[in-house]
Parts: structure tokens; sequence; C-alpha cells
């Protein structure tokens, strides 16, 4: 997708500090991470928001949660506990209109929402 941040991070014409990558999936650091360990999950198919997430897509949605909890394990945070954020439009804070998922843990989190 033209003008998309997280497609041109798939496509590499964007650097990122990867932590996992496979054929559907990358998962890389947040570059402004909000707690000790934060990156971010996403499918390297576009898809804008999970308002658009369509049923043939629910499978490698499902899927995602393997690779986060692959992830969490790999960083560390599995044990210890950890959040797993999609923010979903304008009033979620939602930044970037490429379906994503933040993992954060490494310290005790703060309230879910502010
Ligand atoms: P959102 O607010 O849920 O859309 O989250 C977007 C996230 O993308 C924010 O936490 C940003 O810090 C992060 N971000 C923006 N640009 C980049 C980048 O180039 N590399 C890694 N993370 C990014």
């Amino acid at each position: 997708m033209d003008n998309c941040l997280f497609c041109k991070i798939v496509e590499g014409t964007i650097p990122s500090n990867k932590v996992y990558e496979d054929d559907s999936f990358l998962v890389f650091h947040d570059i402004e991470p909000a707690a000790p360990t934060h990156v971010l999950i996403i499918p390297k198919k576009h898809i804008a928001s999970m308002n658009d997430v369509q049923s043939g897509d629910f499978a490698m949605i499902g899927e995602l949660h393997r690779v986060a909890q692959n992830v969490a394990e790999k960083l560390g945070v599995a044990d210890t506990g950890y959040r797993l954020i999609n923010n979903c439009g304008p009033d979620s804070g939602q930044a970037v209109a490429h379906i994503h998922y933040h993992l954060l843990g490494g310290s005790k989190l703060g309230a879910l929402v502010q």
C-alpha cells in the first residue's frame, strides 16, 4: 500500500529493529517505547485497522496470537506478564493506519485507560 509507513517497513524501504519475521508477520521495536519492552506485531498484509479485518483474515489474526506468545517468550516477559494492545480509530489514538498490536512489558504497567 502506497504511503503506508508499516508497509514500507515490511518492504524494507524504512529500517526497523526487527525481533521476528516470517511470511505473514513482522515484529519490531517501537521507535518511542512506552515500557522497557515495547514491540509492534504487524501482519505483512495491509489492513488499515481492526474495523477492516475481513472474515478471511480471522485465521491469520488468530495466528498473530501465537506470534505474540513466542515473542513474549523470546523477550523474557512471558512469565512476568505483558499487555497486548490494538488501537482502532481516532478515540484510541491510532496513529498508523496499518493494523498493529503493541506488546508491552518489562515492568509493572500502569492503568489501562487514562
Ligand atoms: P498507534 O498509536 O497505536 O497507531 O501506534 C503507532 C506506534 O508506531 C507508536 O507507538 C509509534 O511510536 C510507533 N512508530 C511510529 N513510527 C515508527 C517507526 O518508524 N518504527 C517503529 N515504530 C514506529
